[in-house]
């Protein structure tokens, strides 16, 4: 296995392996292309690890949990982890022209939301690792039980394409504030982020082997490899449920703990007492932002019908003029969906709902103008039944269908009416209807006169098919710690 210079790798266009503190070229050198969505052009190459380099990462991993990272101090760790976010701040602009390359994004929005956000990530659990406590219990006077935390050991982080630096540093920021060690695999659309994230661990003081990447795809590559490693303790999963399925299979014999982020169907459910201009200033961002690709998006919208033909006036007007454009122009709104395969996945669901006899308020099909890339019109269907499939599935993409409804047990039921339950928007002024249907919906983030307020200390994650624990201030601690009870007789 080669080993490459840091500068050649940790520019992020041709991305190696990251294994004990050092870029690596797979054993046999094999590699795949990374294609700038945006274009189609080739921005480099990926290297592609398979069981190999994962075994290596994975002793590097396990190696590391007792070196010198074990014997830090918490104030030491916190330190660093701060460092972390301070250099992604340092490197924003650059971090934000790599994720709106690999991803096809705006680079607005990488530079607004993606990167900021990444480092906040790491400044939000330097702070938090320095004050979360465990429990301790008397009982009576015959005994105390207090609870210690322990690092749960090697964690490998299975990561998707759409957020790609922000999900990753969701999910490394607590896992070395717990004190783990991790083998990472980046989606194998969007390698570039993480390739440099790595190099920045290492700068801020991370030592070699606690943070371990390595690249490729998934069955028969990087991701089946973590999945089946008997040496790695936990997996942290985010992406589409059914790869979510595949993973638990995978990892079952080997009895990983598991924390999922997975699939939505999420539901906007908007009430005629709401400000309708307010709900559409929102609705647009919580539309087509990211070109739709984001978990929490909510792509199915049941408004009451007193302010239906009020809200679809103005939001189809507001849609319209949307740009869908080159995501290096600051103008564009919309950017390029993430791959071929997913413009024509996405593509493929307008078809779908033309034949479920569904209308185009607006787009419908992929946006003129562009000889290359993969760019779709931002799109609002009507008149689907509650059971068409553009309704039940995620399409995950700039397609958001809209339904009226008339009474509010009758939304509940259609809201719930799902697989799905990862996040919610509810419009009302009703103080009383809000926390009721906040509390009748099977959904496991809700929001209520607003989209995407996050507080990293609440609980994030899904019910039903959406997600399996929660992460987020405490609850990310509860997974990257084993919890031990003594109990002292007294
Ligand atoms: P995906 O499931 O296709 O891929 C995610 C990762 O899993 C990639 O790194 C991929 O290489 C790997 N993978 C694929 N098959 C695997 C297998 N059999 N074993 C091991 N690894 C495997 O998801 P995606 O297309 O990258 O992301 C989009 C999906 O992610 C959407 O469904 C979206 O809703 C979901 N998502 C959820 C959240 C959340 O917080 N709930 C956040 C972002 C995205």
């Amino acid at each position: 296995m080669k080993t490459v210079t840091d500068t050649e790798a940790a520019t992020g266009i041709n991305c190696q392996h990251f294994i004990n503190g050092q870029y690596m070229e797979s054993f046999n050198t094999e590699s795949f292309e990374n294609i700038n969505p945006a274009n189609e052009e080739i921005l480099g190459s990926v290297s592609e690890g398979r069981e190999k380099e994962v075994d290596l990462a994975v002793s590097a991993a396990r190696r590391a949990l007792s070196g010198k990272w074990k014997s830090m101090t918490l104030a030491e760790r916190s330190k660093t982890l701060r460092k972390v976010g301070d250099l992604i701040l340092e490197r924003q602009e650059e971090l934000a022209r790599l994720e709106s390359l690999d991803t096809g994004k705006p680079f607005w929005l990488a530079n607004s939301i993606d990167i900021p956000r990444a480092a906040y990530n790491f400044h939000f659990f330097a702070d938090y690792m320095t004050s979360v406590g465990t429990e301790a219990y008397q009982q009576d006077e015959v005994a105390l039980n207090y609870a210690i935390r322990k690092p749960v050991g090697v964690v490998g982080m299975i990561n998707p394409w759409n957020l790609p630096l922000l999900l990753l540093t969701w999910k490394l920021a607590p896992c070395l504030a717990a004190g783990n060690t991790t083998v990472v695999k980046p989606a194998e659309w969007t390698p570039m982020t993480a390739t440099v994230l790595v190099e920045i661990c290492k700068e801020a003081g991370v030592p070699d082997g606690v943070v371990n990447l390595v690249h490729g795809f998934g069955p028969d590559s990087a991701g089946g490899a973590i999945s089946e490693h008997p040496d790695i303790d936990a997996i942290t999963f985010t992406g589409e449920t059914t790869t979510g399925s595949a993973i638990m299979k995978a990892a079952a014999p080997t009895l990983k703990k598991l924390s999922y982020e997975l699939g939505g169907k999420n539901p906007n459910i908007i009430f005629a007492d709401s400000d309708i201009d307010e709900v559409v200033d929102t609705t647009i961002k919580s539309s087509f932002i990211n070109q739709g690709e984001v978990c929490l998006c909510g792509s199915r919208i049941y408004v009451e019908r007193a302010a239906y033909d009020e809200f679809l006036e103005k939001f189809a007007a507001k849609t319209k003029e949307l740009k869908v454009g080159d995501p290096f122009d600051e103008t564009s709104n919309v950017g390029a969906m993430i791959s071929k395969e997913h413009y024509e996945r996405v593509l493929g669901y307008l078809d779908l709902a033309k034949e479920e006899g569904g209308t185009f308020l607006t787009g419908g099909k992929k946006a003129d103008g562009f000889d290359k890339g993969y760019y779709i019109e931002p799109t609002i269907i009507t008149g689907l039944d509650r059971g068409a499939r553009c309704v039940r599935e995620e399409i995950f993409g700039p397609v958001v269908t809209v339904i009226p409804f008339d009474l509010e047990d009758e939304v509940i039921g259609q809201v719930n009416d799902s697989h799905y339950g990862l996040s919610a928007s509810i419009w009302t002024n009703d103080l009383r209807r809000a926390h009721r249907v906040a509390n009748e919906i099977d959904i496991g983030i809700i929001w209520v006169n607003t989209w995407f307020l996050r507080d990293l200390r609440t609980p994030f994650g899904g019910m039903k098919h959406s997600g399996i624990g929660r992460e987020g201030g405490a609850h990310s601690f509860d997974f990257y710690s084993e919890l031990k009870n003594v109990c002292i007789k007294l």
